[in-house]
């Protein structure tokens, strides 16, 4: 269901206010990698506004390799995140970590993230696609292109067919990145589904430095959107600060991300 083959024209995920996501348009979505106070997201905010970006990414369930790390806000987190969000006219992407989050989390949700750690979780894609809001899906962390479409089957074809997918660099012997872009991915699932392909250069590489230079090439590649992670200071971040850019940084690449877009 997810095929080109069975679908000619691209997926369109319409938010019902004008906003959309789809192919033809850059969508930018950037935040923290953890909402951690009312002051971050109203300093977020004050910059995704000011640059135009409609879609704010934070997480308050963190998957976290080490059980001491920063595990996240919790649901009171994600009520003020979306609150705020809202009264700014911006819309909440988050991360859905298992099945039991989903009725709590969905009143406070725009766009539910299911991590590159959960892409197989069946049970949750199931659940998602029983849900009526926007789902964007990560590939995992060592999973195949073929893979993600699998899992994007489970979501789209329980009956909810707001699904993006995104490429959010894969582990590889490499050790000189925190994972590998797959850029191949881009111009493949392009092909492959009717599905917006959103990237995550952040993650994709794990180096601040190196995150606009990818953001660019995955736009030129076809990408229809970009989701990346900007702090105002991101060496204090609680999670993900060294792959996460300063607003001026944000800003910058904005600027040539927009311009890259259209030379397409
Ligand atoms: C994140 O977006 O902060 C995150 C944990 O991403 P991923 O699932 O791609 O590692
Ligand atoms: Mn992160």
């Amino acid at each position: 269901l997810v095929s080109r083959k069975w679908k000619v024209n691209p997926t369109v995920i319409d938010f019902g206010d004008g906003l959309q996501i789809k192919e033809g348009e850059l969508a930018l979505m950037a935040g923290p990698c953890s909402i951690e106070s009312e002051e971050q997201i109203e300093k977020t905010i004050q910059h995704l506004v000011s640059q135009n970006v409609r879609f704010m990414r934070g997480g308050v369930f963190k998957p976290r390799s080490s059980p001491y790390s920063f595990r996240g806000m919790g649901l009171e987190g994600l009520k003020m995140f979306y609150d705020l969000c809202r009264q700014a006219g911006i819309k909440v992407v988050t991360e859905v970590m298992q099945v039991s989050q989903i009725a709590p989390m969905e009143p406070y949700t725009d766009i539910f993230q299911v991590g590159a750690r959960n892409t197989q979780n069946f049970n949750l894609l199931d659940e998602l696609g029983k849900v009526d809001k926007p789902v964007l899906l990560k590939r995992g962390i060592s999973g195949t292109i073929d893979e993600l479409l699998y899992s994007a089957e489970y979501i789209f074809s329980g009956g909810n067919e707001k699904l993006m997918l995104c490429e959010r660099g894969i582990r590889t012997y490499e050790t000189a990145s925190r994972n590998t872009l797959d850029l191949n991915a881009i111009p493949i699932l392009k092909e492959k589904t009717h599905l917006p392909v959103i990237v995550d250069p952040s993650h994709g590489i794990g180096i601040r430095e190196y995150v606009e230079p990818m953001a660019l090439a995955a736009i030129m590649a076809g990408a229809d959107g970009i989701i990346y992670e900007t702090h105002e200071k991101p060496e204090e971040a609680a999670s993900d600060g060294a792959q996460t850019l300063s607003f001026t940084e944000s800003e910058r690449m904005i600027r040539k991300m927009r311009k890259v877009f259209e030379l397409r």
